[in-house]
């Protein structure tokens, strides 16, 4: 799957009538959170040297990307576009992140920047320009894919696209005939 594809193709499972910004900042929260805590069982619960989880990861990442996916819609933005303008060079200036980088430290970065968007976008907004807020939250979105793509590649043998895809099809398999509120509270994956 192309990532300039992905968005509009997760957009089918959100449902209309929602503040999808809202919505995308604190999917975003939950979703790193269940990557550190597949991080933490892999580390503390699974015995000695057990293999990287790398199923779980690669679909805890695509429930990230798919509210990476909702939050951009909800500030009208791109997610691919804001990835391939602002990706390049991400990390070298802010995390001295590299090839070493182990696992637990990215799901932390990630869990970090996750937590950003919420907060830029809905703290004291009456003190802060609209506009910068939206430009704070965007440029979370490309940290946090990033940090995305670097657990996938350097963890997962995989790719933020494959990652994107399985996020596809799971959610077809799921909502065949587009999201149904019941049926994501009484789903039995
Ligand atoms: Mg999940």
């Amino acid at each position: 799957m192309r990532i300039e594809d992905y968005q509009s193709l997760a957009m089918r499972t959100s449902t209309e009538g929602h503040d999808r910004a809202e919505n995308g900042c604190l999917g975003l929260i939950g979703e790193s959170g269940e990557i550190v805590d597949a991080v933490k069982k892999w580390r503390f619960q699974s015995g000695e040297n057990p293999p990287v989880p790398v199923d779980k990861l690669i679909d805890e990442c695509g429930d990230v990307l798919w509210y990476c996916a909702e939050l951009a819609e909800g500030l009208d933005a791109d997610m691919a576009e804001l990835y391939r303008r602002f990706s390049e060079g991400f990390y070298m200036d802010l995390h001295p992140l590299n090839a070493v980088s182990p696992l637990p430290l990215l799901a932390v970065h990630l869990a970090n920047a996750a937590m950003r968007p919420y907060a830029e976008l809905y703290d004291s907004p009456e003190t802060i320009p609209d506009d910068w807020r939206v430009s704070q939250a965007k440029c979370e979105i490309v940290g946090i894919m990033v940090t995305v793509r670097d657990i996938l590649e350097l963890h997962c043998g995989s790719t933020l696209e494959e990652a994107m895809q399985r996020n596809i099809e799971k959610l077809k398999r799921r909502y065949p005939d587009g999201f149904d509120p019941e049926r994501s509270l009484h789903r039995a994956e």
